[in-house]
């Protein structure tokens, strides 16, 4: 019998790793699912719910581990968790790799096999496992609801007999998963939206969704998308010429959310201190890029600052402010990509280490680290 192991995650981390649709289903697997005693209660799975779908709820965090098979975590466990379980288990969660090579490097030489699920490739067979997409849809969608409230304007027209409310513009920087769903969030609010990307792809789905499309379209911008669908890098001209777009068109703006990523880069710096100087108080710029640096000069991770009258806030981790959808549908993308590892006529764990995803997942193994993203790169 496979065990999988559940405990609770920091404080910071309402999310958790498993619901009680998945307990059920990796039941169904042939799994007995361990879960922490009150790991689920800040997404509203009481024990007793959880355990009413099969999972054995247990007193403390050892008895969980102990001699467990697979660690599912929303963030990184400590090397002490991952220590406590049978030697070369396997750990799965949101590891958060780059940037911390020692922390990485004591988890590998615990010998499990860490998988950061963030690494997920996209390809379609491995869409209901992308957690990336799953999480960045909740905090697009709760950006523009975060934004809304703090706007102190309605959001949609509203022709009344004591005059017009006019409807509020709102701007959308990116649109990868995050600014879809912030795009239509607004919309269906009742607001004006615009959006900006420099993938050329992103066009056609922000006129779909009832927005306006504006951007520097330039050779430059018809290549800018990679093989795997993400964005280049621009050059200086590029950046030049989008900023001053950006500094006439932003200056009109009651709402701009942004999103831009490039992986494995800092964010993009889409807005300069003289484009929000230039901006309406009462202006709220909601940046969705905070973690990794901002795509607003003047953005503060974790923190809402005001300057000239324009708020400006940083959220670090929205889609934990939704932590019931969101913790369920990490679950869902955790249990999808199990059920690729499991032999389901025998139920014992059988994974096949040259698949894709097993591979594009893997950080460490044996003692040692070897996704080629992490490993030293040749001179
Ligand atoms: P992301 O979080 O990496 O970036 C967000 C957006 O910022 C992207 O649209 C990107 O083009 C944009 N951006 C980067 N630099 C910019 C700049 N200087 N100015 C303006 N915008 C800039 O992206 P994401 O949300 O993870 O999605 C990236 C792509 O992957 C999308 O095409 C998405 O549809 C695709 N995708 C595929 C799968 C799959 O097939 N499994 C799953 C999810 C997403």
């Amino acid at each position: 019998m496979v065990t999988i192991a559940v405990t609770a995650e920091a404080a910071e981390e309402p999310r958790v790793a498993v619901s009680p649709e998945t307990v059920k289903k990796l039941a169904g697997l042939g799994a007995t699912v361990r879960v922490e005693s009150g790991a689920g209660l800040r997404s509203r799975f009481s024990d007793d719910v959880l355990k009413a779908a099969g999972a054995e709820i247990m007193g403390d965090r050892a008895a969980t581990l102990a001699g467990a098979d697979i660690l599912l975590k929303v963030r990184r466990p400590s090397v002490d968790e991952i220590k406590a379980l049978k030697p070369g288990a396997m750990v799965i969660a949101m590891l958060d790799p780059y940037g911390d090579d020692a922390g990485m490097k004591a988890a590998a030489e615990t010998g499990a096999s860490l998988f950061a699920m963030e690494f997920m490739p996209r390809i379609t067979r491995a869409q209901s496992m992308d957690v990336l997409s799953s999480q960045a849809n909740l905090a697009g969608y709760k950006a523009v609801v975060d934004a809304a409230s703090m706007f102190e304007q309605a959001m949609p027209m509203m022709m009344t007999a004591a005059g017009t409310v006019p409807a509020a513009k709102v701007f959308i920087m990116g649109v990868g998963v995050a600014g879809l769903q912030a795009i239509a969030t607004a919309r269906r609010l009742g607001a004006v939206v615009t959006a900006t990307d420099v993938r050329p792809a992103t066009k056609e789905q922000v006129a779909s969704l009832g927005a306006k499309f504006i951007a520097v379209e330039d050779d430059e911008f018809r290549q800018a998308q990679t093989a795997t669908g993400y964005a280049k890098p621009m050059s200086a001209e590029y950046q030049a010429k989008q900023a001053e777009l950006v500094a006439s068109h932003i200056k009109g703006q009651d709402i701009v959310i942004t999103t831009a990523l490039i992986p494995g880069r800092p964010a993009p710096r889409l807005i300069t201190k003289e484009m929000v100087a230039d901006m309406k108080p009462g202006a709220v710029i909601i940046d969705l890029a905070a973690e990794r640096g901002g795509n607003c000069e003047l953005t503060e991770p974790g923190k809402t600052v005001e300057v000239g009258g324009v708020r400006i806030a940083g959220p670090i981790n929205l889609p934990g402010t939704v932590p019931v959808n969101a913790s369920s549908l990490y679950a869902k993308n955790l249990l999808t990509f199990l059920d690729t590892m499991f032999d389901k006529k025998e139920k014992v764990l059988a994974i096949d280490w040259d698949d894709e995803i097993i591979k594009g997942t893997l950080i460490a193994k044996d003692g040692a680290i070897v996704h080629p993203n992490l490993l030293p790169k040749a001179a």
